[in-house]
């Protein structure tokens, strides 16, 4: 038997870049500590009210939702934790997604919004499948998720909205962004986007400088439902194949992930938020929510989809 490194009772997780083995009730500690830690440091619920957590249902953003639910009743008894879930549509998969979300939250006594893609928009993810936006459906996704999640926090007067963004991902989309020099992009990757745009909702990313498998681990040791399955859509995308590559390249300099994070936020960002400048935005003149030029780009998105369907139907 492994002992844990803490308390001596036996070992349930290993902590790998800290080579550390951890017993189910001190990495539950461990976990909600380092969120806590992460929340502290950034000033991410400083002034916060309402709180909306956007939950997917996969491990990481219901490990975020059970956390935060701790964590606020224990340390920001202030703040209101609602749930968001959007219904993608996506078939043999949104189902169970839904139904993750739905039983974690009422188990837990969260308050929560389903939305439903197909009925609430009038389309489902997989219809992308068929325009030109197909090739990328992962980024179109994320286009339409983060739009609505905007627009929701902001009409159910959230002045927060956490997404279950972690270090991985992170990674992933440093690895990328710098490869390219898209410096653009590499200033929007931080722990919190705040915003004085009252339709745009302060950003925070809690679990930024957790792993996917810790938060896999913190969900287990709830008892949250995993998953079976990952998004049927994203099979080999490129986003997936490069996470595989940095994790080969992590087994062969432990740490770094966590170096290239810090690096980044603690070393270029200051720099590159004096040089970048902030993009100006105006409103779109379609949905009247912040944009970059005169349609926001999940209105065009739609337009597109729009324009096909027409298409089809003649
Ligand atoms: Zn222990
Ligand atoms: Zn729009």
């Amino acid at each position: 038997m492994t002992s844990c490194r803490l308390c001596s009772s036996q070992a349930a997780y290993l902590i790998e870049h800290a080579k550390m083995m951890l017993c189910r009730d001190c990495f539950i500690k461990y976990y909600e500590k380092k969120i806590y830690n992460t929340i502290m440091k950034y000033g991410m619920l400083r002034g916060a009210g309402r709180v909306t957590v956007a939950v997917s249902g996969g491990k990481d953003s219901m490990a975020l939702l059970a956390a935060m639910n701790r964590l606020v009743s224990e340390k920001f008894p202030g703040i209101k934790l609602i749930a968001i879930h959007i219904n993608l549509g996506i078939e043999g998969y949104s189902e169970r997604c839904q139904e993750i979300v739905e039983n974690v939250c009422e188990d837990l006594g969260i308050e929560h919004v389903i939305y439903d893609l197909s009925s609430r928009e009038g389309y489902r993810i997989p219809d992308l499948k068929s325009t030109p936006l197909g090739r990328r459906i992962c980024g179109a996704c994320g286009t339409v998720k983060r739009y609505l999640m905007n627009r929701l926090a902001y009409e159910i007067g959230s002045d927060r909205l956490a997404t279950g963004h972690n270090l991985d991902d992170v990674v992933e989309l440093l690895f990328e962004f710098y490869l390219k020099g898209s410096v653009e992009d590499l200033v929007r990757v931080r722990p919190v986007s705040w915003s004085d745009n009252p339709k745009m909702v302060t950003k925070i990313k809690p679990l930024i400088e957790l792993t996917e498998r810790e938060n896999m681990y913190y969900a287990m040791a709830q008892g949250i439902p995993l998953l079976a399955a990952s998004c049927p859509l994203a099979k080999g995308s490129r986003m997936l194949r490069r996470k595989r590559l940095i994790g080969l390249i992590e087994r062969e300099i432990p740490g770094f992930k966590h170096m290239l994070y810090k690096s980044h936020v603690k070393r270029i960002l200051p720099r590159l938020e004096k040089t970048v400048p902030e993009p100006s935005l105006t409103e779109c003149e379609k949905c009247g929510m912040p944009s970059l030029s005169n349609m926001c780009s999940y209105c065009k998105l739609v337009s597109r989809l729009a324009a096909r369907s027409a298409e089809n139907s003649t």
